[in-house]
């Protein structure tokens, strides 16, 4: 199978296996685990900030976040298509007891003039806004950049009202091999940011959730709030510290095989392509089959790939590609969706 649903499907290589095998561990609840501790240091200097927490997940990465940086009854502001608002259930309702406000960028990115519309006015029944969240790379946007200086025209409007800004920079590390701006410089000004090892960098599980010192140790409690302290992290450590190591400059292989994937699907009548920015390709069927349809035919031919939007858009496609497809994977696919929608044609 050429697994095309999303970079979370990598496995551990061989080289991270036998890292993980090695691992020094101890009780990470008991703080004693050195390699957990090790990644959280190289994690936090990575982006440029005074300390990281490792989580099991991306979501209660970003959902300590929001626990951490509001009270309840506050608003948080969200793009419209971001992750924290579409698939990560109703959490920042259920455990921090906000609400999500909404503001439509423009294919994912908004900007600090609508930004600053969406401020709630210091009156006594409004909900003040507690939080921004942006997302770095847009995922429902196609691995969308974030461009630096929108995002710092925002930081800016969000700071002078005395508003944290967090950023859920799942794929940050695809928007530094993508643009050459190390991450620490694409969030510097963020009160937070979450990144995950369990994408692209191929590890099993795992993200870290990056801040102060100060908010960090509330993260930590949190976390254990949340279900989330776990012992002898250092087995998970151990891969996330290997793919640091070895998997973040190969993410411009992914971002290179995005692009011919998006050149030979753009050649295909009946389609229209997004063109990608980092790992992900996202498509229109302007003619043809549905893309429940079309994905349904290209398993049964040995490609996985998923309607987009979390199957929202019945005509949109979602392909990313990540360290188990191969250039040959690539072509592949383009001759197998090429000769699916002749046939549909016929
Ligand atoms: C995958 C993802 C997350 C959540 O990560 P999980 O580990 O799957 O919970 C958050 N934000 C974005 C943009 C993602 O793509």
């Amino acid at each position: 199978m050429i697994d095309l649903r999303s970079d979370t499907v990598t496995v551990p290589t061989e080289g991270m296996r036998a890292a993980m095998a090695r691992a020094e561990v101890g009780d990470d609840v008991y703080g004693e685990d050195p390699t957990t501790r090790e990644l959280e240091e190289k994690a936090a200097a990575l982006m440029g900030m005074e300390a990281a927490l490792f989580v099991p997940s991306g979501t209660m990465g970003n959902q300590i976040a929001i626990a951490c940086h509001t009270r309840p009854g506050q608003e948080v502001i969200v793009e419209a298509t971001s992750h924290i608002y579409n698939v990560e259930m109703a959490t920042m309702a259920r455990f921090s007891g906000v609400q999500p406000r909404v503001i439509w960028g423009e294919r994912g990115v908004f900007s600090a003039e609508q930004l600053a519309a969406a401020l709630r006015p210091d009156l006594y029944y409004l909900a003040p806004t507690g939080l921004v969240c942006l997302e770095n790379t847009h995922n429902a946007a196609g691995g969308r950049i974030w461009p630096l200086s929108a995002a710092r025209e925002i930081l800016e409007v969000a700071h002078s009202r005395g508003i944290p800004v967090h950023l859920d920079g799942a794929r940050i590390l695809n928007a530094q091999v993508a643009t050459g701006i190390p991450a620490r410089e694409l969030v510097r000004g963020f009160d937070s940011v979450m990144f995950c090892l369990s994408k692209g960098l191929g590890c099993p599980v795992g993200s870290l959730l990056c801040g102060s010192r100060e908010f960090i140790s509330e993260a930590r409690r949190v976390r254990k709030a949340m279900g989330g302290g776990m012992r002898q992290t250092g087995i998970l450590a151990a891969a996330g510290l290997y793919a640091l190591e070895h998997h973040i400059d190969r993410l411009a292989e992914d971002h290179e095989n995005a692009r011919l994937l998006a050149e030979g699907l753009s050649q295909i009548p009946g389609l229209a392509v997004w063109p990608p920015e980092t790992n992900i390709v996202v498509f229109e069927i302007v003619e043809g089959p549905s893309a429940q349809e079309l994905c349904a035919r290209l398993k049964a031919n040995g490609v996985l790939a998923s309607p987009a939007a979390a199957g929202t858009d019945p005509r949109k496609i979602r392909m990313v590609t990540h360290l188990g497809i191969s250039r040959e994977d690539i072509s592949r696919t383009v001759d197998l969706v090429a000769r699916e929608l002749r046939g549909q044609s016929m």
